[in-house]
């Protein structure tokens, strides 16, 4: 359990004694919600909802018996944005306003508007109810499963907020059977996210029909890290560790790991082997280059602009080579690039290669290899002198080539103590997968699956 205070803009540190009751309650508010967080225990995920920790917001008012407050609780809604929801619960409007200002300078909070549906509770002074408006004392919210937020009033009628973080604790789950109707819909049906159905298909990229949701029948098995509190109840999920798959077009086993030279976490087969890369980011060799991916001024227009690609010195007349397998999607002219080819590969990546002087005979359909020459550096378009252009694209949006993360293709088993500590990871996740988990695997549609194959 570890607390965080976040001051408000405006704290008065001056401790007068007439304002003695009301520090007094605010300091039994913050106990009370440390010894909430320490007593209350959700039993399943589902309980961390936002209606049952308004639920266990009430319990909360027994740990405070020295403060004379009421609570009520109400709830953020498209309609209603929490300052409104505390004005229909009693609180002043110029209360609401500085209550909620002080939550959303936490940064836990969204600055615009609160996701619908989050539950807040007001507490007020007893003895101010039947006035037109109560004075709020204290309001507290819990913006996701691993925050609660306290703001209480102070002497000079700001609100401090507490933050209360719940120390998490990794662990992992499984997931493993056949796939019934989607993938997604498997691992969601075993406590997993879509975001885990879509990292363990991008392990398999030669599989098209995988990343949109895989064939029926096909078998699965994925383990993944799931964070909880220090006495095991779920708070949320976490990244894929392992993947296998066993489909109709491909199979293979990934297990994660970082190397602690690199520090780069990567997806290596068990055979200590990761994916090779599929494109370069030197589609004419290492050569010098020009400018770089990003703002800059345009050489011909002195305007700031993106630049959305990376430009490559080299005499005219360089080959320029395939930054990787793919499909010719472009092999034109148009104003800016000059005579350009674009092609699409696998994982959503495309690249484009411009300013050139001519092509290698190629036209758009031709499939290629990576390393073909698809044509020759030149200046066609807007350029300032002989270079290329080279430009990748990642689901539509330009990305860096020189920072892109791409497989590294690196093999471990040619470095002994790195293969050591990835074995032994392997080992902890294989245990994972063959006992203790048990519990993943009840629903009737999860049958047990074989040792995969090997990449
Ligand atoms: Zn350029």
């Amino acid at each position: 359990m570890t607390k965080k205070r976040l001051g408000p803009a405006k704290v008065d540190r001056t401790f007068r004694p007439h304002h003695m009751l009301e520090w007094t309650m605010a300091t039994c508010v913050v106990l009370g919600m440390l010894l909430l967080f320490i007593f209350v225990r959700p039993q399943q995920p589902e309980s961390l909802a936002s209606a049952d920790a308004a639920q266990a917001m009430l319990d909360f008012r027994e740990n405070m018996p020295s403060a004379s407050t009421a609570n009520r609780i109400g709830q953020v809604t498209v309609g209603a944005a929490a300052a409104d929801v505390l004005e229909v619960l009693g609180a002043s409007a110029e209360d609401a306003e500085a209550a909620v200002d002080a939550l959303r300078r936490t940064g836990l909070v969204d600055r615009k508007r609160m996701r619908p549906g989050t539950a807040l509770t007001a507490y007020f002074d007893e003895s101010t109810l039947q006035d037109d408006t109560s004075r709020l004392i204290a309001v507290s919210i819990k913006p996701n499963a691993r925050h609660t937020l306290l703001a209480t009033r102070q002497a000079d009628d700001s609100f401090f907020v507490s933050v209360l973080t719940a120390r998490l604790v990794t662990s992992h789950r499984r997931a493993a059977g056949r796939i019934e109707t989607t993938l997604p819909a498997a691992l969601v049906g075993a406590g997993g996210t879509p975001a885990h159905a879509a990292a363990l298909a991008a392990l398999f990229p030669d599989d098209p029909a995988l990343s949109t949701g895989g064939q029926k029948g096909e078998r699965y098995d994925a383990v993944f890290e799931v964070a909880e509190d220090e006495r095991g109840n779920f708070i949320e999920n976490g990244d894929l560790v392992f993947a296998a798959f066993n489909g109709v077009t491909s199979h293979g086993s990934w297990y994660r790991y970082t190397p602690g030279d690199s520090g780069r976490t990567e997806f290596f087969g068990s055979n200590g082997v990761a994916a090779h890369p599929f494109l370069t980011r030197f589609p004419i060799g290492r050569v010098a280059i020009n400018s770089g991916f990003g703002q800059r001024y345009h050489p011909l227009t002195g305007q700031l602009h993106l630049h959305t690609g990376i430009d490559f010195r080299a005499p005219a007349g360089t080959p320029i080579q395939a930054a990787g397998d793919g499909i010719v999607t472009f092999a034109g002219f148009s104003e800016g690039y000059g005579r350009h080819i674009r092609i699409r590969h696998k994982r959503g990546y495309e690249t484009l290669y411009a300013h050139m002087s001519g092509f290698a005979g190629l036209a758009a359909g031709a499939t290629v290899n990576s390393g073909d020459v698809l044509g020759y550096v030149g200046d066609t378009g807007s350029a300032t002198g002989a270079h290329l252009h080279y430009e990748i694209r990642r689901n539509g949006r330009y990305v860096n080539p020189m920072t892109l993360e791409l497989p590294s293709g690196r093999n471990l088993a040619s470095e002994p103590e790195e293969f050591a500590a990835f074995l032994r990871q392997k080992a902890m996740i294989d245990t994972l997968r063959g006992g203790t988990v048990s519990d993943m695997l009840t629903a009737s549609n999860f049958l047990p699956v074989t040792q995969p194959t090997s990449p």
